[in-house]
């Protein structure tokens, strides 16, 4: 018996046969890479219709043999938003071999490459995972050019568990209709689309095992723990026996939450909750409904200037979020202008000569203010929107008065400009140090605020972002994080502000009690995680949280706090 110890990206206890699927040696074709003369372009733009239109339809498939409910709807936001790269990556194809003179597949694998590039530097887990849908469709377009095998070649033995280095999230969806109950891999963050999807689907997933194809041989017999991220090969009877238990109470505790999924989010003692909804793209809505949100809390939308050669147009940009709007129906939509900057540059702007261009230099509002013609398309955009749907502008890493007036004043200039009747409410993400510093400034301009706890934990305890997943020292739970975000709590309550959590730290059920502890009645997070968070809240007392989250701001330690939560027992053993 041997036992390997990872992350556990989606909680769950499976068991059953490993299957190793190794892609770049046993699925990855070499692909012909030539120069081709003008004359041919005709021909090659044929052959990658045809890969798209042979993808397009894949996915349409994949799609409905989806199972129902809301993991569909989960499946479904992902393979629409294949469905979009499919086509927004044909015509980058046709742009790059009309300038380089290339053959279709090396094309491909050229735009490919560099997008994934330009994805990998950012620094937002959110974002930087976005990077595997777009290798996974790409590995799906070239198959169609190439005649590569599809994973799996026949039909997957009953209880698989695959082991690889990593897969992708339309192959978690494919082959959680074939019979999958677990995933073991070397790579896959807990953000990536194939951790949401697997939690969703409910297949625990551990990841993080360098090496695991080669120590898993074909056949060998698993258990797969997804709560402690542990991969047991061939474990003994005592060890079988007392996996079954944990199982079973897990399965117990799993049935009562998704009971309640679409109860009302009410503490014990009456104390309503707004669960919102993070989204990167406007497929994502879909999930809203079958999660019972209400509404979202947080569209990021840098995707449309990450993935665009040139600067995204008022129109291309307004029916993104008009489309948004609409499927939201009468709920909110907080819209954040992009949040780029540093390394996080558009294409259209990366490619720009080295030379004085100081908005490299800055990050959030303060880029956008210096890239003032971007950011005056995507105000007009948001601002046409919100004549007629319940939208709401969100700045993001606001520092003070100063930036947040400028920004304020560019909305004036463009409400007036487009005759616009209404200014939509516009609010401050509080994720700097400075904006804590700066509360009442930003207070006396905003309607309400929303706190990034991603950000400010990291700028607060000189860390970065992916150091909470490894250090406990480095987490949201630091009590001087808990003593900032009571501040902006304090702060905002004197004004009648609207203050919501939207970092991800709100979709940790304990944390999100611990919040409601501090105050705070709104939370915005991954639309998958809402039903653990409305479990524990409609477990919890709110009176007795309040007296914990005292507790918890004169403790020293993040250790120290969650031993305090801990007594509360609040959310038994199911963590989103
Ligand atoms: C945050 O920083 O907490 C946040 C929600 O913003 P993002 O994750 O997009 O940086
Ligand atoms: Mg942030």
């Amino acid at each position: 018996m041997d036992c390997l110890e990872g992350i556990g990206i989606s909680p769950g206890y499976a068991e059953g046969v490993a299957v190793v699927y190794d892609y770049e040696t046993d699925y990855r074709l070499e692909f012909p890479d030539r120069d081709i003369s003008a004359s041919e372009i005709a021909a090659e733009h044929n052959r990658l219709d045809d890969a798209v239109a042979h993808s397009h339809r894949e996915l349409q498939q994949v799609e409905q043999s989806a199972g129902t409910s809301t993991s569909r709807a989960d499946s479904s936001a992902v393979l629409a938003a294949h469905t979009h790269l499919v086509h927004d990556i044909a015509a980058k194809v046709k742009q790059y071999m009309g300038r380089e003179l290339v053959n279709v597949e090396q094309s491909l694998d050229s735009v490919i490459g560099e997008a994934v590039e330009q994805m990998c530097q950012l620094e937002n887990d959110y974002l930087r995972e976005r990077e595997q849908d777009i290798r996974d469709v790409g590995r799906r377009m070239m198959r169609h050019l190439t005649g590569a095998p599809q994973f799996p070649r026949g039909p997957l033995p009953a209880q698989t568990v695959i082991v690889a280095r990593e897969l992708l999230p339309s192959e978690t969806i494919e082959l959680s209709q074939a019979g999958l109950v677990a995933i073991v891999t070397e790579l896959g963050g807990k953000d990536s689309h194939t951790a949401i999807l697997a939690r969703s689907l409910g297949i625990p997933a551990v990841s993080g095992l360098f090496g695991v194809t080669s120590q898993i041989h074909a056949g060998a017999y698993l258990l797969v723990d997804g709560e402690a991220g542990r991969v047991t090969i061939a474990p003994s009877s005592s060890k079988a026996a007392e996996f079954t238990k944990s199982r079973e109470e897990y399965q117990r505790s799993v049935a009562v939450i998704a009971a309640d999924e679409t109860l009302p989010c009410v503490t014990r003692d009456g104390i309503e909750i707004s669960l919102l909804a993070n989204i990167g793209r406007p497929e994502e809505v879909e999930q809203i409904g079958p999660h019972d949100l209400s509404g979202v809390g947080l569209f990021r939308t840098e995707f449309m200037f990450l993935e665009s050669h040139k600067p995204p147009s008022v129109e291309t940009q307004y029916e993104i979020y008009a489309q948004t709007a609409k499927a939201l129906g009468d709920r909110p939509l907080v819209i954040r202008t992009f949040d780029l900057g540093g390394d996080k540059l558009p294409p259209f702007l990366a490619s720009l000569p080295l030379g004085p261009h100081p908005s490299r230099h800055l990050r959030g509002l303060r880029f956008s203010l210096a890239e003032q013609r971007l950011f005056e398309t995507q105000l007009r955009a948001i601002i046409r929107v919100a004549q007629s749907a319940d939208v709401q502008l969100l700045f993001p890493m606001v520092i003070g008065g100063d930036d947040l007036s400028r920004a304020v004043a560019a909305v004036d200039q463009a409400v007036d400009e487009l005759r616009a009747l209404r200014r939509p409410p516009l609010g401050a993400m509080i994720e700097t140090p400075a904006a804590l510093f700066a509360l009442e400034e930003i207070l006396e301009l905003a309607d309400f605020v929303s706190i990034g706890t991603n950000d400010l934990t990291q700028f607060m305890l000189a860390t970065d972002r992916d150091a909470a997943d490894l250090a406990d020292e480095c987490t949201s739970w630091h009590p001087a994080v808990l003593r900032a975000i009571q501040r902006v709590v304090d702060a905002a309550a004197a004004r009648n502000c609207p203050v919501c959590v939207c970092g991800e730290a709100a979709g940790e059920a304990d944390f999100a009690c611990l919040l409601v502890g501090l105050g705070v009645r709104e939370l915005s997070m991954t639309p998958v995680r809402a039903a653990s968070v409305r479990y524990a809240l409609r477990k919890l007392d709110g009176a007795a949280v309040q007296e914990l989250a005292n507790q918890a701001l004169r403790c020293v330690s993040p250790q120290e706090v969650r031993q305090l939560l801990a007594h509360l027992c609040l959310t038994g053993k199911v963590r989103p």
